[in-house]
């Protein structure tokens, strides 16, 4: 019987996902159908996204999964009307790897300085070496494919790094904590910390004031996960105070970020608007037919949301 896949993202991705979709398809064998209309009675399968067209599953009396095109899943996991399983995207080649690049580049401009010499308007020679990275502590809140696939990279650079998350993921040369100790314990003394942490009630504010007077005076912080994550007045105050020497942010509470918004022109603020990764549709496509086929096969589904936990 024909497998019917709709794709349900905004009506602009459809371009950039058909041709990466059908190949990805193909290859699994199946006899599908891929559209972005359907009665919505004859929809297997909804490639998604939370600010595509489909809101309301109550129609969608057939469906077997839907397969979420973002690694956030905030916007879609608290919908009653999905009954089915919901995946998020992890994608190595893809996603992954567009944020290990982000996170490392912001990582290695703080660590070493760069802005005094990229803007040095009053020609100071100041020719004080940055220490190495084996001297400068970075802690990863969100300790998942992103958050362990960046610490890989900044300890091979030399980093020693810490990754805190619910249950703990115990790697080689790598510290790893869980729980509210395992917090303070991960934050004390952290000179860089980087969020990649998703929004859910439990993370909510969990960078407040106690938690960055915890961090090493003048350190960074650098949050591509979710801008609920960060107190946003505990951040503008430690900032003011020198206790946080710099902020690199690439998601806020509002987004597009308000014109009027503090962040924005901070002199002590880098905001980058929400680019830190995205979904590349070549490998993201794979990852999405092989779910298919899983699902086809009888196979578990890989990236499953766990509905309870919110992520
Ligand atoms: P993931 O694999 O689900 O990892 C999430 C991590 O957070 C896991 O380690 C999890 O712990 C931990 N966690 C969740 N709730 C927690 C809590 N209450 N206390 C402690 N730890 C908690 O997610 P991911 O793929 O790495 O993505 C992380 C987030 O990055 C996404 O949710 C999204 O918000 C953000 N993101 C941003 C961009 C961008 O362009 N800015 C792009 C992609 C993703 P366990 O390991 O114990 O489950």
């Amino acid at each position: 019987m024909t497998v019917n896949v709709l794709f349900a993202a905004q009506p602009n991705r459809w371009p950039q996902y058909e041709t990466p979709l059908r190949i990805a398809l193909d290859d699994t064998g199946l006899d599908y159908d891929l559209r972005t209309e359907f009665a919505p009675s004859e929809v297997d399968y909804i490639v998604y996204a939370p600010n595509g067209s489909v809101q309301d599953f109550t129609p969608y009396t057939r469906l077997k999964a839907v397969l979420n095109l973002w690694a956030g899943v905030e916007d879609v996991v608290g919908n009653k009307t999905l009954t089915v399983p919901l995946t998020r995207m992890v994608d190595d080649q893809g996603l992954t790897q567009g944020m290990v690049e982000w996170v490392t580049g912001h990582v290695m401009r703080h660590h070493l300085g760069m802005d005094s010499h990229i803007v040095n308007p009053d020609r100071v020679w100041n020719n004080s070496a940055p220490p190495l990275a084996t001297d400068r502590p970075v802690t990863i809140l969100g300790f998942g494919a992103l958050g362990q696939a960046c610490a890989r990279i900044l300890t091979t650079l030399g980093f020693p790094v810490t990754g805190w998350s619910r249950s703990g993921h115990p790697l080689p040369g790598i510290t790893s904590m869980s729980g509210d100790n395992g917090l303070t314990e991960a934050l004390t003394g952290a000179q860089i910390v980087v969020l990649l942490l998703p929004a859910t009630p439990g993370t909510a504010n969990i960078l407040n004031a106690e938690r960055l007077a915890l961090m090493a005076p003048g350190a960074f912080v650098i949050n591509p996960g979710r801008g609920p994550l960060i107190d946003d007045a505990a951040l503008l105050a430690a900032l003011d105070s020198g206790q946080i020497a710099h902020a690199t942010l690439d998601v806020f509470r509002t987004e597009p970020l308000p014109n009027d918004d503090p962040y924005w022109g901070h002199p002590r603020v880098t905001v980058t608007p929400h680019i830190a990764s995205e979904t590349r549709p070549p490998s993201a496509s794979r990852v999405i037919a092989d779910n298919i086929r899983r699902s086809e096969a009888g196979e578990p589904l890989l990236h499953l949301v766990d509905r309870s936990a919110g992520y």
